[in-house]
């Protein structure tokens, strides 16, 4: 039996970095992949790279920027082969894997192939081969798989839940998505990119729910522009297929049915721990298949630590990586990377794309935290112009006492980056005026924190002299 100072299980994000940490440092690392050679998981095969590969091709052969979407997407050819698009995807997925493997051949860590299961504390059996690894520590980086509701029927050829969606043969004319979160958002909008009829269904009220009100709701407007129905507030509660025409239908609660050539459906993700045999060691997954862990990423056994999608929320491949190498220096006593900073950014790979770091405004109220607000707009901006693409806008939220920036949320052209300098501003406590002392390149879209702020000064100094009116008992008093 081989044994180890770590055995990790998935070489996703959360196993790959947590692997390599360890390694660095010198531990003797096993890493477990079922689909080797293949590696990188849900990030690198089917989920984050593939998506925003095919979502940049999208908008490089419709040409599309926010004037002339329509004429560009109008004079595609139809119906045309998803594998035309694929093209850039399969070459980014290889060369991925190829980093990966080169990675691991660096840190001298073996690739096991084969699917894990615990068979005692300390002792993992590879299925396909009744292989035995024994280790003093392991590293749970199964990730997750998507979540796939009784109701819908995915064994028709036209149903894709998200890990499937990329493998359709041809385009769609027409597409349903169901869901109203991220990969939900994120397909929809891809697909409207490419001039398919899109209907995105979803009982809640709002897409993206979680985002800052003007966020989402500017967001909402701009998806109008792309021909985008959404069909909110209202349950999808079945679906079928006609077996001559093919048509799929979706009738939702209030008894709406629209129909369409494919459905999509993004309901969620569930973790990937049942079948592990955690449970004969008293590990036990939560009914979605996740795993509890404590702040160190420890689940109940201290020396099974747990990382990424596994262990739920967020579910992201940037906090997964961090997961897993914080989880690696505590197991080995790495003393310099004690935690996942909480400051971390969302960016969502929509058309046009969102971010946002901090507090929003809803949060904002709800804990009494007093704030203004300073604007900017990809309308005012030189370089959004030169490449055309002016819709958008960047809002800082920012103390009115000190002028300490809260939040910062913003949507339009490459705003996934350029929310890094407000992250950058937020993890020092700087105020606003950081950026209205600062030299910006021009023209930069990072120019928009300078005026943001210039405009949350003005609105500062509106708020001060609408407070000392108030206090002297208002306007004229
Ligand atoms: C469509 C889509 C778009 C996304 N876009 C983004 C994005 O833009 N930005 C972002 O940050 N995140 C994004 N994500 C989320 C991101 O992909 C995941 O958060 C990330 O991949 C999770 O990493 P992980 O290491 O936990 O798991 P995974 O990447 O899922 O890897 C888990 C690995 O474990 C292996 N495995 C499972 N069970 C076993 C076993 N018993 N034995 C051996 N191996 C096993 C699997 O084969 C897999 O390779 C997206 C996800 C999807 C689906």
């Amino acid at each position: 039996m081989a044994t180890y100072d770590l055995i990790v299980i998935g070489s996703g994000p959360a196993g790959e970095k947590g692997a390599a940490q360890a390694a660095y440092f010198g531990k003797r690392v096993a890493m477990v992949e079922r689909t080797a050679p293949l590696l990188g998981g849900a990030c690198t095969n089917t989920g984050t790279l593939p998506s925003k590969t095919l979502r940049e091709t999208a908008l490089a052969i419709t040409g599309m920027t926010s004037r002339g979407l329509e004429e560009a997407v109008l004079s595609l050819p139809r119906p045309f082969a998803a594998a035309t698009l694929m093209h850039r995807e399969r070459r980014v997925v290889g060369s991925e894997t190829a980093r990966l493997t080169r990675n691991m051949e660096r840190h001298r860590i073996p690739l096991i192939p084969g699917t894990a299961r615990f068979t005692g504390p300390h002792t993992i059996e590879i299925a396909e081969t009744g292989q035995k690894l024994d280790a003093d520590v392991f590293l749970i980086a199964v990730g997750s798989r998507p979540h796939r509701p009784d109701w819908i029927p995915f064994n028709e050829p036209e149903i894709y839940d998200s890990d499937e969606i990329l493998k359709l043969a041809m385009i769609p004319d027409s597409l349903i998505v169901l869901g109203s979160g991220v990969i939900a958002s994120e397909y929809a909008c891809i697909f409207a990119a490419l001039g398919v009829k899109v209907t995105l269904m979803d009982s809640r009220d709002r897409l993206l729910g979680f985002l800052d009100v003007e966020l989402g709701d500017r967001f909402a407007a701009e998806l109008q522009r792309l021909g985008l129905s959404l069909r909110l507030g209202d349950n999808p509660v079945k679906c079928t297929i006609d077996a001559q025409t093919r048509v799929c239908s979706v009738t939702t609660e209030k008894g709406f049915t629209e129909t369409g050539a494919a459905v999509l459906a993004a309901a969620g993700r569930s973790g990937n721990a049942s079948g592990l045999g955690l449970e004969a060691l008293g590990v036990v997954p939560d009914k979605r298949g996740n795993l509890a862990v404590n702040e160190h990423f420890q689940t109940e056994l201290p020396h099974i630590y747990a990382a990424g999608d596994v262990i739920g929320f967020p579910g992201l491949a940037s906090t997964s990586m961090e997961q897993g190498r914080v989880a690696m220096c505590h197991a080995f006593h790495l003393d310099y990377k004690t935690r996942v900073n909480p400051m971390f950014p969302y960016g969502i790979y929509t058309i046009p794309e969102l971010s946002y770091v901090g507090l929003n405004e809803q949060e904002l109220q709800k804990k009494g935290i007093d704030y203004v607000a300073g604007r900017a707009s990809m309308q005012e901006n030189a370089r959004a112009e030169i490449i055309g693409a002016e819709s958008g806008f960047l809002k800082l939220l920012f103390s009115p006492a000190d002028k300490k920036l809260l939040g910062i949320h913003a949507m339009g052209a490459s705003v996934t980056e350029l929310i890094h300098i407000g992250q950058m501003a937020l993890l020092q406590g700087a105020t606003i005026d950081l950026f209205i002392d600062a030299v910006f390149n021009y023209p930069t879209l990072s120019e928009l924190y300078k005026y943001a702020a210039y405009d949350g000064l003005g609105a500062l100094a509106h708020k001060q002299v609408s407070q000392a009116d108030a206090s002297r008992g208002g306007v004229g008093g």
